[in-house]
């Protein structure tokens, strides 16, 4: 759902979930990441700067509650201020009286219909007993779409092609249902003129006088979706809106959080053609699903399993430059047992994305070498890998059936990774970032 909004905004939150430091650098990393994922999904660009805003000074000044790592609090503070984005709590439909009348409004072609149909059927199977009357004399097929739907869904609908009148309808239609629970009225998403449709609109609520207006808007035009309810809302109070079309939308993030900042809740969502495809909207349940925050709590888990297996004396002598051959094979040993390379370097404690790329790109297969290549090298060499020249080159690859060159490779990526180790090290961590670093 959203085309990429929720795999950008997945992957920035594994990223996260697989750091074991988060200072300033990763906050702000983190939130550029999440920028451009909401920008691309045209979240208007003052909500996403307000966001980020809101989202650096929260993870950078508050002190994580008491058994909350720092990771877990920045990943609390994204998804909290994502909810905020788009409104917080989930509303229902509340029938509260009988019978309830929901006036459907929105542009030709933003699902209206459909909508109809698809919330019918969601207020059926809760024991309700929709009736909908059809007042969109100005598209033809409106009707007979209507009567489509309501014949599989069983429901009473009335309306009248022939008959012109939209506030005829409307009165005759509230005639016939006036026993029913819940009446749905289905109104014309187009005219000849924006201001007739606006117009008939008012006129078709002063007649209905609805318990509830319902919006519908088309979410694939993103954050013009703010325009579009502001429109119709000078001419009906909006009670509760409808977004169309998420599924695989681009635009769906910008549309979501535009009507979400004008305060009308969005109840629904449609997220297909079919009539099944309509969900309760829950900003929580929304953002969590968006983030994959099931998975990042298995990413977390998984971190910390590693931390605990990391030994914090070995771990301090090598961010102190006392980084060896053999602690290098240790890492190796762990990396072997937590699975897929490049995450477990992110998870490394201290490394996280400092490893120069090609370190960090060693494959299994390299490891794998490297390992046999550190079989056949004797504790003093594993320990003080510089004494290792020519002669003992030769030996090692001898004894481990290799070439002089992948002995030499093996130093070089020593070498390298020694440094970055050791340059990651001496950066100072002052501030209330410090001492999130555990
Ligand atoms: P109306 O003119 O506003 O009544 O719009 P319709 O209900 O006839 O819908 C217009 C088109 O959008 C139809 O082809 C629907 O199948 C399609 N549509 C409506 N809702 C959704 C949705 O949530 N997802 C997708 N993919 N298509 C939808």
């Amino acid at each position: 759902m959203l085309g990429n909004l929720g795999k950008n905004l997945t992957k920035t939150m594994k990223k996260l979930a697989g750091m074991t430091i988060i200072d300033e650098e990763v906050v702000k990393e983190v939130i550029k990441d999440i920028q451009r994922a909401l920008i691309q999904s045209d979240v208007n660009i003052k909500l996403v700067l307000n966001l980020s805003k809101t989202i650096e000074d929260r993870a950078l000044n508050e002190e994580p509650p008491k058994g909350v790592t720092a990771k877990e609090h920045v990943i609390k503070i994204v998804y909290d201020e994502l909810v905020n984005l788009l409104g917080e709590k989930a509303e229902e439909v509340e029938i509260e009286k009988k019978p309830y009348k929901i006036l459907f409004v929105g542009l030709q072609g933003s699902g209206k219909t459909t909508s109809i149909g698809k919330m019918a059927r969601y207020l059926q199977k809760k024991g309700f007993n929709p009736a909908i009357i059809c007042t969109d004399t100005w598209r033809p097929a409106a009707y007979e779409q209507l009567r489509q739907l309501t014949e599989n869904l069983n429901l009473p609908l009335y309306g009248d092609p022939d008959n012109k009148d939209a506030l005829d309808l409307a009165r005759k239609g509230l005639k016939e249902f006036k026993k029913q629970d819940l009446i749905i009225v289905d109104t014309a998403g187009r005219h000849k003129e924006e201001k007739d449709l606006l117009d008939e609109m008012e006129q078709i609520s002063a007649v209905v006088e609805p318990d509830e207006v319902m919006l519908v808007i088309d979410g694939t035009i993103g954050q013009q979706a703010r325009e579009q309810a502001l429109a119709f809302s000078q001419t009906t109070k909006i009670g509760s809106i409808v977004i169309t079309k998420l599924d695989g939308s681009a635009k769906g993030g910008g549309a979501l959080s535009a009507v979400a900042e004008i305060g009308a809740p969005i109840k629904f969502i449609g997220t297909g053609e079919r009539i099944e495809d309509l969900e309760v909207f829950d900003p929580e349940r929304f953002i969590s699903r968006l983030l994959g925050m099931g998975d990042i709590r298995t990413l977390i888990e998984r971190a910390e399993e590693i931390e605990e297996d990391v030994d914090q004396e070995a771990m301090d002598a090598m961010l102190s430059g006392k980084f060896t051959l053999k602690d290098m094979y240790s890492q190796f040993e762990m990396m072997n047992k937590m699975g897929p390379m490049q995450q477990v370097m992110n998870m490394l404690p201290g490394m996280g994305n400092k490893l120069p790329k090609n370190a960090s790109q060693v494959t299994e297969e390299k490891l794998g070498k490297y390992k046999i290549l550190m079989d056949s090298m004797t504790e003093e060499e594993l320990t003080h890998p510089e004494i290792i020249k020519q002669s003992r080159v030769k030996r090692i690859a001898r004894g481990s059936g290799m070439r002089n060159e992948d002995v030499k490779e093996l130093l070089k990526y020593y070498q390298v990774t020694k440094k970055a180790i050791k340059g990651f090290g001496k950066r100072k961590m002052g501030g209330p970032l410090g001492q999130m670093m555990r």
